[in-house]
């Protein structure tokens, strides 16, 4: 007997039907004498539909307000799911993030938790409720809305667990667990059995949107294992996501890809001490997101600096780059758009040789132009064409598995 933490997915609970599949999983855990805390997702597409609503309004809208209104769909789910187990004579009650609360910081969009009030849901467990919880929401201290960040349920739901001490959190979705690369897009994808949380980080921080990479994080800080199963699908024993209990590991465990990347290069910037520094800086002042960074001496007085964003940061990038030129001293400031980051992860390639020569024969063989190459200690990112980026995918799996 425990505290089993469970969260379903948008796809998981998208009709009334699915919430009847997933009303089976929370009360089986029940049965079986568990105190079970459920976090749920907005129901299918719902979050992205409200996200062209707001569109058909502005492009541009207060940050408060966004916040106010992507966070609805979650509040639907809750209070259907609630119903549905009160119907089947379960005591049931849901809770919004502001009722529970889970208090976060102010950034609006892609706000962190600071605090859960844990207590809450111990007194309800008491009480013998199955409590069920609206994922992605919280409130700041001034008591205003806020959301994670897409994706952000997963992360509302290890930090439950976390704050509850839970034996493990559940993570429901439309796959069986973590597969070597995305199985919708290749058909071959194996699943993974355990995956250490190091890994898992690398994956889905480098776009494997299976888990939500802070819900990773929490898991890895507070030892909480994740278990990444299939909803619907009876006695699945999923993925572990933990601390990997392998004594040895594979030359990689997966592949992950990220779309809609720009690699933006700043030529001819003057070879001086703190040049580098104030590029970054006012990048950092208007707070756009830089991932890969390369340096390179293109001429003897000058360098040139190059780096990738997300595209929906491209215009901002140019524009104050652009308008700080002078101040910067660079030449000339280029990019190039439609790119996508293909990666390869594994705590094995520390000790083993060949692994990026074997990624980039595989590309080789394809005929696939890499724009950009970066390394840590468990992983290799390469740029490419955003149109190759699939084929990129399948022949580095070919490869590997
Ligand atoms: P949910 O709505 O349940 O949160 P998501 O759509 O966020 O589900 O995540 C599940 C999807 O993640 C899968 O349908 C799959 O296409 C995708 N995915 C990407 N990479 C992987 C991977 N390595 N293993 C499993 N699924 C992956
Ligand atoms: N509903 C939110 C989204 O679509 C949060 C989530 O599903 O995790 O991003
Ligand atoms: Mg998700």
């Amino acid at each position: 007997m425990g505290i089993i933490v469970q969260k379903f997915g948008g796809s998981s609970v998208a009709t009334t039907e699915k919430l009847e599949k997933v009303c089976n999983h929370i009360t089986k855990e029940f049965e079986k004498g568990n105190d079970v805390a459920v976090i749920v997702s907005a129901q299918g597409k719902t979050t992205d539909r409200l996200i062209t609503e707001e569109k058909e309004i502005t492009n541009s809208p207060c940050k408060r307000e966004h916040d106010v209104l992507v966070s609805v769909g979650e509040q639907i789910t809750i209070s259907k799911l609630a119903m549905m187990l009160n119907d089947k004579g379960y005591k049931a009650i849901s809770l919004t993030g502001w009722q529970l609360p889970i208090i976060t910081d102010d950034n609006f969009g892609n706000a962190k938790i600071k605090s859960i009030k844990s207590e809450t849901i111990l007194d309800l467990f008491e009480k013998g409720y199955i409590v069920v919880i609206a994922g992605f929401q919280g409130i700041n201290e001034n008591g205003e809305i806020t959301t994670l960040g897409r994706g952000g349920s997963d992360t509302t739901a290890v930090a439950i667990a976390a704050s509850l001490k839970a034996d493990k959190c559940d993570i429901y979705t439309d796959v069986d667990g973590i597969f070597t690369t995305d199985p919708s897009k290749v058909e071959n994808a194996k699943k993974i059995d355990l995956i250490s949380y190091d890994e898992m980080l690398e994956l889905s921080s480098l776009g494997a949107k299976v888990l939500h990479n802070r819900c990773v994080e929490i898991g890895k800080k507070f030892d909480i294992p994740i278990v990444v199963k299939e909803t619907g699908k009876e006695n699945s024993t999923g993925t572990i996501v933990e601390n990997s209990k392998y004594l040895e590991n594979m030359e990689i465990s997966g592949i992950a890809k990220d779309d809609n990347i720009s690699r933006v290069t700043v030529m001819g910037l003057e070879n001086k001490i703190g040049k580098t520094y104030k590029v970054f800086k006012l990048l950092a002042e208007h707070k756009i997101n830089i991932d890969t960074i390369v340096q390179s001496f293109g001429e003897s007085i000058n360098k040139n600096l190059s780096f990738t964003i997300k595209t929906s940061d491209l215009a901002e990038t140019l524009k104050v780059l652009e308008e700080n030129k002078e101040y910067l001293t660079a030449r000339e400031i280029i990019h190039f758009d439609n790119l996508s980051k293909v990666s390869i992860v594994g705590i094995g390639m520390t000790n083993r040789t060949g692994i990026a020569a074997k990624m980039f024969e595989a590309l080789y063989e394809e005929n696939i132009n890499m724009h950009l190459i970066s390394t840590s200690e468990i992983k290799i990112t390469v740029l490419v064409n955003q149109d190759e980026s699939d084929r990129a995918v399948k022949a580095i799996h070919n490869k590997f598995f």
